[in-house]
């Protein structure tokens, strides 16, 4: 659960756009649906970098890469580089 210190803070950043995370001026991207999510980590790189763009996270549901082609999202240039780093990390545990 946030708590309300943090969801004020997010609703600031995003009125900025923002990343709340990293103070990065939040882009338009494209999902990359070709990237695979190592199962289990998707909703803790989520949690970590808000706006990596690297798939579409539609509630708590993880959709088929497939499926997301081509959708816009919000990316954090920041996010982004680190998500890849830990999703890295992580596939090689
Ligand atoms: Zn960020």
């Amino acid at each position: 659960m946030k708590t309300k210190e943090q969801l004020k803070r997010e609703i600031n950043a995003l009125r900025q756009n923002i990343c709340w995370v990293h103070g990065d001026a939040i882009l338009k991207g494209i999902a990359e649906p070709s990237y695979g999510i190592p199962s289990g980590y998707d909703s803790e790189a989520q949690k970590q970098f808000p706006f990596h763009g690297l798939f579409v996270d539609l509630g708590c549901l993880a959709v088929p890469s497939d499926q997301t082609k081509g959708q816009v999202i919000n990316v954090c240039p920041t996010c982004k580089k680190e998500a890849l780093i830990f999703l890295e990390a992580a596939e090689n545990e």
